[in-house]
């Protein structure tokens, strides 16, 4: 499971992991955002209406869900269980709202966070999409800060410094070899620090 601030470059390096691991399976999520452009029903999110999420939410069919920048979101049970049943390895892009969940539902779960090298770099990066306008980029920064702050809560912590390096690292996640990506390592509370400081 991987969760990470927007503008952590969470998506990217996602997207690399899978096409160099063809095994691996994307958690598609329900959402009651509207889908951007190039974004297709039932590849990034399924896209549903709020009733419909509720009424999902009150058949117990969300095995996590959260409300982020005012949109629900939330990963299918029967998806998760399905992965689980099958032995297949499941990607979940949550926020640590639904990492929370998830750790108590499924403590067997490798929580991963992806942190941005800098804050002006973040900044940079929300800025970069190009789409949002000065307010919403706040928005996102003051999300992100918050988003940030639940790092220790993850097994694993990844600076997305350099892409490759970042990726590496990753990989070596999963496949049991993590180890210099521990969240408890020496140093990292100190770069932390440095990204909550506003
Ligand atoms: P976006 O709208 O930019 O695609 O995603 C916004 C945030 O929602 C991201 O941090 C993403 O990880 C999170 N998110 C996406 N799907 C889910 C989900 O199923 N559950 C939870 N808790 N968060 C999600």
């Amino acid at each position: 499971m991987i969760a990470a601030p927007s503008g952590g470059g969470k998506s990217s390096l996602l997207q690399a992991l899978m096409q160099r691991r063809p095994g691996l399976e994307f958690s598609v999520s329900y959402t009651t955002r509207g889908p951007r452009p190039h974004e297709q029903d039932g590849r990034e999110y399924h896209f549903i209406d709020r009733e419909e999420f509720e009424r999902l939410i009150a058949a117990g069919e969300f095995i996590e869900h959260a409300e982020v920048f005012g949109n629900l979101y939330g990963t299918r049970r029967r998806v998760v269980e399905a992965a689980l049943a099958a032995g297949r390895d499941l990607i979940l892009d949550i926020d640590w709202q639904g990492a929370r969940q998830v750790r108590e539902r499924l403590p067997e779960a490798v929580q991963v966070f992806i942190l941005p090298p800098s804050r002006a770099e973040l900044e940079r990066r929300l800025r970069g999409r190009g789409t949002d306008s000065e307010a919403a980029i706040a928005r996102r920064l003051a999300e992100s800060t918050v988003e940030m702050s639940h790092w220790r809560d993850f097994d694993y912590v990844i600076v997305n410094q350099d892409f490759d390096q970042a990726l590496q690292e990753l990989e070596a996640v999963f496949d049991g070899r993590g180890e210099a990506s521990r969240s408890d390592r020496a140093g990292l509370a100190g770069l932390a620090g440095s990204l909550l400081r506003t």
